[in-house]
């Protein structure tokens, strides 16, 4: 698979995408990934894991200097996370959208947080930022021979 290092432009394009422990714990992952599926994102990687701290401080590597770093930690390594990889058209800035804001409390209804939490400590999913942090978060979580390479036959309709 040639995900990583080519075609990352387009209907190339990649983001990583995660079910936090509380959103695995609630029973939200079947819901979550119908929405991207819904709306023509293709999936090319998916697994449960336990993410361990050391993987977490290199994935949340920019915030270690905020007060509620320790506590991000903890959370994230409380239970195990849905680690997904989808592919599509501007699949970056849009599941950024389709997730809310940051703080559920900001985050209309229809959007993922605005529909399913209320603190910013549990706000049960986590979307790549930019092409460059889906490039860098993709090989941290996952290997190539995790990613799929498939033809959906779908394509030619969304
Ligand atoms: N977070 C928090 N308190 C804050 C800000 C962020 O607990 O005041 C957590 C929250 O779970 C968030 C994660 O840290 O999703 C990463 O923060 P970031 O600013 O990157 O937000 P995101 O990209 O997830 O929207
Ligand atoms: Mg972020």
């Amino acid at each position: 698979a040639q995900i990583l290092k080519s075609g990352w432009t387009g209907a190339n394009e990649c983001t990583f995408i995660a079910v936090k422990p509380d959103g695995v714990q609630r029973k939200l992952v079947g819901e979550i990934v119908r929405r991207f599926e819904r709306r023509g994102f293709k999936l090319v990687g998916l697994k449960l894991v336990k993410a361990s701290e050391n993987l977490l401080r290199e994935h949340y590597w920019d915030l270690r200097t905020k007060p509620f770093f320790s506590g991000l930690i903890m959370y994230m390594s409380s239970g195990p996370v849905i680690a997904m990889v989808w592919q599509g058209s501007d699949v970056v800035k849009t599941v950024r959208k389709m997730l809310g804001e940051t703080n559920p409390a900001d985050s209309l209804p229809g959007t993922i947080r605005g529909d399913y939490c209320v603190e910013v400590g549990r706000n049960v999913i986590h979307g790549s930022d930019s092409v460059e942090s889906a490039q860098k978060e993709i090989a941290l979580w996952f290997g190539q021979s995790e990613l799929q390479r498939w033809e959906q036959s779908s394509s030619r309709w969304i």
